[in-house]
């Protein structure tokens, strides 16, 4: 009897406490798969430790709003939603207070994307460009007194990642804060294809949405550093407040 009761105790107070659902594909570059895998690997750890709900699917059209209603954060780890109906459930969770955090791929867009609501939504960059093959590079704190970077160094050497450069530049936005920058000591970076300049956010938010999107999410590198797995263990909770208060969702 003392061992039944020892147990649901237990089980009472670890009731997660927010709701997390990762979205990701299979049949997309090697190398993006590779990042998800370790990502959901990654996630499923600092979820049990820090006690909420993290599932990954694969099933896009769970871009539903009966479904989306049950989560308070939504991840895409690499790939983005490609059918309308997908899209418009993304759109009205996210404009009545959802959360979403996304990784590389998940931001890409050019004039092959025909989806305007989502390149306002990101801070109006669009994809200009990346360098080749993956490589680390110094990236620079931008203001150390946000929660998501106030324990971090002010730079530190990010892990192997095919970094990616948008115009226009999303920090020329004044709804977006830029909280990560790629060091301009890093230029010229690439070999095959060359980034030789330019402002390039790496990590950033905009504020008029509760959103973060990461740069970081090509390859099996990314969580080689303990300084970066950091602001990536943080942006959930910072994303999805585990105080209980919901933001709309
Ligand atoms: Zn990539």
């Amino acid at each position: 009897m003392a061992l039944v009761l020892l147990f649901a105790t237990t089980a009472h107070a670890q009731q997660p406490t927010f709701h997390v659902l990762a979205f990701y594909s299979e049949a997309v570059e090697h190398d993006h798969v590779d990042f998800a895998h370790q990502a959901i690997a990654f996630y499923s750890s600092v979820a049990r430790r820090r006690h909420f709900d993290f599932t990954p699917t694969t099933r896009w059209d769970d871009l539903n709003a009966a479904t989306l209603a049950h989560y308070q954060l939504v991840i895409w780890l690499d790939d983005q939603p490609h059918t309308p109906q997908q899209r418009a459930a993304f759109e009205q969770y996210m404009e009545h207070g959802g959360g979403w955090l996304g990784f590389h791929i998940a931001a890409y867009n050019d004039s092959d994307t025909h989806w305007p609501w989502f390149v306002r939504f990101l801070g109006g960059g669009v994809f200009y460009g990346n360098n080749w093959p993956p490589l680390p590079a110094e990236v620079i704190v931008d203001d150390p007194t946000h929660p998501l970077t106030k324990n971090l160094p002010k730079s530190f050497l990010s892990p192997s990642n095919e970094w990616y450069i948008w115009k226009p530049s999303p920090r020329l936005n004044q709804d977006v804060k830029v909280l990560l920058t790629l060091s301009p000591s890093n230029y010229p970076i690439g070999l095959k294809d060359t980034i030789v300049g330019g402002d390039l956010p790496v990590v950033w938010t905009n504020t008029r949405y509760r959103m973060l999107y990461l740069n970081m999410g090509h390859g099996d590198k990314i969580f080689a550093s303990n300084i970066q797995n950091r602001l990536l263990e943080e942006a959930i909770p910072w994303l999805a407040p585990p105080s209980g208060h919901s933001r709309g969702y």
